[in-house]
């Protein structure tokens, strides 16, 4: 059965400028490769109402948001600007980000949310790092509201999920793993840094053999699940860890994303599997990225 890959249109409308490497062809040179493959079925999802991220952002961060998209965008913070689209991929996104929890809770298949923008590095009240909100502790919220207590989040995204982090480090029913380039972008992300003993970060030099990340991420995923058994595993599936990334300094390729993927649904049986696209910015590497964990979730 084809793995669902939830996305929505205004996904690709948003387009911090010229030259940003979070550009919209990432997600269109993405979905192009994954509608002619047959183990992925690309599905739209309707685009959330705003209450959906108020469950993780406060209003008047999202209203700053909106403001500045629909007056025609600008810089929210350094180098995370928005166009006149910013707010619509944003809700679109959510939607879609919701969906794939949806879709995986109900016991249809594991799922993947293809969107833009990313969220990982997204702060409460702060968009930074190319994200405006944090997808996956809204959908870790979601999948909570629904009922399935224990989320396991797992973040590959070459950059430390500064955003996640300080969403659930007090938070003992989210267990939060992280691989990174250390140091790098964001700063954050030292091992111990632990949270309430629920982080997990393995923070790694650049240009290491491939297997020395899978193994050294895989251990900190057993350490974070030995006697602990998520109701949902939740993917900040960044591809920005792969070799010749432009933002990155790590050297994964599309078969190592498939091992991870196989390990986790080997190990944890019982719990669905969502990713959501995080970085990755080489497009046609991100699509071969994502293709493979894609292919490992069916
Ligand atoms: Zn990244």
């Amino acid at each position: 059965m084809p793995v669902a890959v939830f996305t929505h249109p205004d996904c690709v409308r948003h387009d911090p400028g010229p030259g940003h490497p979070e550009a919209p062809a990432r997600l269109t040179v993405l979905l192009d490769r994954l509608r002619r493959d047959p183990g992925a079925e690309v599905r739209e999802a309707e685009a959330a109402g705003r209450e959906a991220l108020l469950r993780v952002h406060p209003a008047g961060y999202l209203e700053r948001v909106e403001r500045l998209s629909e007056s025609g965008g600008g810089a929210l913070f350094l180098d995370t600007v928005l166009n006149d689209a910013s707010w619509a991929a944003l809700l679109g996104a959510t939607g879609a980000v919701r969906a794939a929890v949806d879709h995986a809770l109900a016991a249809r298949g594991h799922a993947f949310a293809a969107v833009r923008p990313p969220g990982h590095h997204a702060l409460a009240s702060v968009g930074m790092g190319f994200c405006l909100a944090n997808n996956i502790v809204v959908a870790a919220r979601h999948a909570q509201d629904a009922g399935r207590e224990r989320v396991l989040i797992v973040d590959w995204d070459v950059h430390h999920g500064n955003g996640t982090q300080a969403l659930v480090e007090r938070d003992e029913t989210v267990r939060f793993v992280s691989l990174h380039q250390w140091p790098w972008y964001p700063g954050t992300g030292a091992a111990e840094e632990r949270g309430v003993g629920n982080v997990f970060n393995v923070p790694r030099g650049p240009g290491r053999p491939a297997m020395q990340y899978v193994e050294d991420l895989w251990a900190a995923i057993a350490a974070a699940t030995g006697g602990w058994t998520p109701d949902v595993i939740l993917v900040s599936a960044g591809f920005d860890a792969m070799g010749g990334d432009p933002l990155g300094g790590f050297t994964l390729e599309p078969e190592h994303y498939a091992e991870l993927t196989t390990r986790l649904r080997e190990r944890l049986p019982s719990a669905p599997i969502v990713g959501l696209l995080e970085g990755g910015y080489t497009p046609s590497r991100l699509a071969d990225g994502v293709a493979a964990h894609v292919t490992a979730l069916g």
